[in-house]
C-alpha cells in the first residue's frame, strides 16, 4: 500500500477529546443534553443507540434515551418529540432512523425543533446549508470535512468528486465542499461514464452503498479517497464502497472500512449536541 492512510478512529478520538476538554472547562452547570429516541427493536439500531449513549456519556454529554415499541403511533412519537422541544436540559434531539412503516419519517423529523436538529435533517437546516448560513449540518458529512481538515488535505481549488446523492451525504458533503470552495461535481447513477468523472476528482468520495464498486481504474494517482459506504458480504466482512487494496496502490490518501468515516458519524454527533448548547446560550436562553 502507498496511500496514507487516514485514521479515522484516531481523528474520531481525538474530536472527543477536545470536545471532553471543552465541557469540563464549561463547569457542571452548563452540561450539552442529547436526547435519543429509538422505535421498535431493530438490533443495529440498539447498537447503535447504545453506542451513542456511551460515547456521550465519556465526554461529559447528558444523554436520555426513549425506547417506544415497534407498534407506537405517529402522533405518540411527535409527542415525545415536542416535549422534548421544551425541555431546557435537552439540546440536542436525534430520532434513530428507520422508523417503523406507519410513521411518517419526514413529519416527525420535521417536529424535531431546528434549534437542537443536531442530525440536521429539518428542512430548515438543510435551507441554511445551501443558503451558507450558520446551522446544523449532518453528522457523516461534517465528519468526512473534518477527516479531509485533520489529514491537511487541502480542499479550496481542489476537484471534488462525491458519487451518491443522498440527503443525508452526498448533497450535503457536496455543498460543504463547495461553500469551501472546491470544484464540485456531484454523480448519480444516471451519471454518464463515472470512471472517466472520478478520474477527474482529487478529492473523491464515495457514498453509493454497492461494495468495492470504485475500483482502481477510477482513481487519478495521488488522489485523496474517502469511503464512507458500509457493506456487509456474504462472508461477513464488512468493506467499503472502494475496492481498498488495489485503489491504496494509486491514491494518495484514504480512509479504511471499518475504521475511517464511521467512527466520525458520532463524534460530529457530540460535537453538534454541544454547538447547541452554545448556540442557546447565544440566543441569550
Ligand atoms: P442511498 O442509497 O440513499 O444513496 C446512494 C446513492 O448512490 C444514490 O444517490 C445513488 O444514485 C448512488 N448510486 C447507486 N448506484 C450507483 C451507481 N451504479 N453509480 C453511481 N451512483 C450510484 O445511500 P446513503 O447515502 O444513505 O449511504 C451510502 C453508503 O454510505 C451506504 O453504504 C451507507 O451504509 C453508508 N453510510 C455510512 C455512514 C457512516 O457513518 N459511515 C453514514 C451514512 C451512510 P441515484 O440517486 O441516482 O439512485
Amino acid at each position: 500500500m502507498s496511500a496514507t492512510r487516514i485514521d479515522g478512529k484516531q481523528i474520531a478520538k481525538e474530536v472527543r477529546d477536545d470536545i471532553q476538554r471543552e465541557i469540563s472547562a464549561r463547569g457542571a452547570k452548563d452540561v450539552p443534553g442529547l436526547a435519543v429516541i429509538l422505535v421498535g427493536e431493530d438490533p443495529a439500531s440498539q447498537v447503535y443507540v447504545r453506542n451513542k449513549r456511551k460515547m456521550c456519556e465519556a465526554v461529559g454529554i447528558y444523554a436520555e434515551e426513549y425506547q417506544l415499541p415497534e407498534n407506537t403511533s405517529e402522533d405518540k412519537v411527535i409527542k415525545q418529540v415536542e416535549s422534548l422541544n421544551q425541555d431546557p436540559k435537552i439540546h440536542g434531539i436525534l430520532v434513530q432512523l428507520p422508523l417503523p412503516k406507519q410513521i411518517n419519517t419526514r413529519r416527525v423529523l420535521d417536529t424535531v425543533s431546528p434549534d437542537k436538529d443536531v442530525d440536521g435533517f429539518h428542512y430548515m437546516n438543510v435551507g441554511k446549508l445551501v443558503a451558507n448560513r450558520p446551522g446544523f449540518v449532518s453528522c457523516t458529512p461534517l465528519g468526512i470535512i473534518a477527516l479531509l481538515d485533520r489529514s491537511k488535505i487541502k480542499i479550496e481549488g481542489a476537484n471534488a468528486v462525491v458519487v451518491g446523492r443522498s440527503d443525508i451525504v452526498g448533497k450535503p458533503v457536496a455543498l460543504l465542499l463547495l461553500h469551501r470552495h472546491a470544484t464540485v461535481t456531484l454523480s448519480h447513477s444516471r451519471t454518464r461514464d463515472l470512471a472517466a468523472v472520478c478520474r477527474e476528482a482529487d478529492i473523491l468520495i464515495a457514498a453509493i452503498g454497492k461494495p468495492q464498486f470504485i475500483t482502481k481504474d477510477m482513481v487519478k494517482p495521488g488522489a485523496t479517497v474517502i469511503d464512507v459506504g458500509i457493506n456487509r458480504l456474504p462472508d461477513g466482512r464488512l468493506v467499503g464502497d472502494v475496492d481498498f487494496d488495489p485503489v491504496s496502490e494509486i491514491a494518495g490518501a484514504m480512509t479504511p472500512v471499518p475504521g475511517g468515516v464511521g467512527p466520525m458519524t458520532i463524534a460530529m454527533l457530540l460535537s453538534n449536541t454541544l454547538q447547541s448548547l452554545k448556540f442557546t446560550e447565544k440566543r441569550g436562553r
